[in-house]
């Protein structure tokens, strides 16, 4: 039998036996999007100030709430919820902004989603599956970037499955240059079984993601083939359930936006969440919202949902209100000026910067979009240090933060935390003591200059004035670092 024939019967099989309870219902959905079409100026204002105290409590919007912000239409209240946004964002986590980077390890795929460059048919495509001594490369130049966060990607195939996803994770763990390493290793693949997600949770992995692209079901069959693995939509609507029962700590969701509805896969987000809270007592770690992008052998212009610029900055901004204590990842799928204009106006709190999405093409050096090798076309070639450049000069601190989960902060000891909105105490020591380390390893002249004279003194100065022992303890750390530490963290 092969691969894909006998994960699907096991897929099927599980299926028929699942206890979890179905929680997207459309007809709900639809029913609470039509009853909130047109809220009073007076019932969105109401909500924004309850998701500004929710901020503290760590309690979510619910779907008529977020339903109402969903369908604004005067352009001052938009601005209202913008402002909220970046409240929520500096009261749970500061002004600090997480720094990551994509890492494609295996391109083929047997599935044949319409949207993807990876998808089986495109023959414009081609596949590679990195080997050991690529792999090491690809680490060594994101190494010399400055990078200790990645998102390992991997396309769903025998030769990409979550025995080889275990040994690449070992494998980026291990390599060290110049004394330093990659500190944290999330992964998105697709969904597994929970053996599958222990024999990767061994490895250490962090955050676990995987989006759903979309909750509608019928647009979700049209799009991803019957008869193969990724056609089944429940096997894919409880992948985290199925890894937190496994284990794993932190789960990751998203919707892959213009394939259907947006306000309709927004409160699906949040009905998402409110079942993992419910279940498990911890809602998403993060939540995405990537928008399709252009590929190889498809052509997202002819999307009946493609999505506007500003509803996608709508979309990032209500999420933020939506679950105050969830990270947000915005992406560099989108070009630097609406990610400039997001970052500062939707509360965004993680991003990634240098990115390269080709297979190999960190070593490689690759510029531009090659679409005959990466999955599809990204807007930000920035690389990372002029990424920082751009997030200092507006006074934000840079952050390759991974003490949380190296501590053991995460899942259910990480959660109180973002809820009471207290974790930017240790966000912000962090963030700066691994920009320090930035800084003193890779940093260019000007980068150098404002972070050493302006950000560092900056979030310090904070610091003193709201926690002088938390101050002092940074403060001994940044002279290890410039006396040759390394890796210094709360
Ligand atoms: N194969 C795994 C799966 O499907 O779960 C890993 C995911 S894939 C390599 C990563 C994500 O890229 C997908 O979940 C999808 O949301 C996104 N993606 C696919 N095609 C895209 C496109 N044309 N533009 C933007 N994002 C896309
Ligand atoms: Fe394969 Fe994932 Fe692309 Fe679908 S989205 S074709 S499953 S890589």
């Amino acid at each position: 039998m092969s691969w894909t024939k006998e994960r699907f019967d096991r897929i099927k099989a599980w299926e028929e036996s699942c206890e979890f309870e179905d929680f997207i219902d459309d007809r709900v959905i639809h029913g609470i999007l039509k009853k909130q079409e047109n809220p009073s100026r007076e019932s969105v204002l109401g909500v924004i100030n309850k998701a500004k105290e929710n901020a503290y409590k760590g309690t979510m919007l619910t779907p008529e709430e977020t339903a109402i912000l969903l369908h604004i239409k005067d352009e001052d209240l938009w601005e209202e919820v913008f402002k909220a946004a970046t409240f929520i964002k500096e009261e749970v986590y500061g002004n600090r902004i997480v720094l990551f980077s994509p890492l494609y390890i295996s391109n083929p795929c047997v599935n044949n989603c319409s949207y993807c460059g990876f998808k089986s048919s495109n023959e414009e495509m081609s596949k590679k599956t990195l080997q050991d001594e690529e792999l090491v490369q690809e680490i060594e130049a994101l190494l010399d970037s400055g990078q200790k966060r990645l998102i390992a990607v991997y396309g769903e195939h025998p030769k990409s499955d979550y025995a080889y996803i275990a040994k690449t994770v070992k494998t980026i763990y291990s390599v060290k240059k110049d004394k330093t390493e990659i500190r944290r290793v999330n992964i998105n693949a697709a969904p597994m079984f929970e053996e599958e997600y222990q024999a990767i949770k061994a490895e250490g992995i962090g955050t676990y993601q995987v989006f759903q692209e979309t909750y509608h079901r019928e647009t979700y069959e049209k799009i991803h083939p019957q008869g193969t693995l990724k056609g089944e939509y429940k096997w894919r609507l409880f992948a985290l359930h199925r890894a937190l029962k496994a284990g794993l700590d932190d789960v990751a969701i998203g919707v892959l936006f213009g394939l259907y509805d947006w306000k309709f896969e927004v409160l699906s987000m949040l009905y998402h969440a409110m079942d993992l809270e419910r279940i498990f007592g911890i809602g998403p770690h993060t939540i995405s919202f990537p928008r399709i992008k252009l590929t190889s052998g498809s052509n997202p212009k002819e999307l009946p949902y493609a999505l506007k610029d500003e509803d996608l900055i709508r979309i990032a901004a209500v999420v933020r209100l939506m679950c105050p204590f969830t990270g947000t990842i915005l992406t560099a799928r989108e070009e630097p000026q609406l990610r400039d204009v997001m970052l500062k106006k939707c509360g965004i709190s993680q991003t990634d910067a240098g990115t390269n999405i080709g297979i190999g093409g960190y070593s490689k050096a690759q510029e531009g979009n090659d679409l005959s090798n990466q999955q599809f076309a990204i807007g930000d070639h920035r690389n990372i240090d002029n990424f920082i450049l751009n997030l200092v000069r507006e006074g934000r601190l840079p952050s390759f933060c991974t003490s949380c989960y190296r501590e053991g902060r995460t899942g259910c000891n990480f959660m109180p935390l973002a809820k009471q909105a207290t974790i930017k105490y240790l966000c912000i020591p962090n963030g700066i003591l691994t920009f320090k380390e930035y800084i003193r390893d890779y940093a260019s002249p000007e980068v150098k200059k404002l972070g050493e004279e302006v950000i560092i003194p900056k979030y310090l100065g904070m610091l003193r004035e709201n926690l002088p022992q938390a101050a002092k303890v940074v403060e001994e750390m940044i002279q290890k670092l410039e006396s040759g530490g390394t890796d210094c963290h709360l």
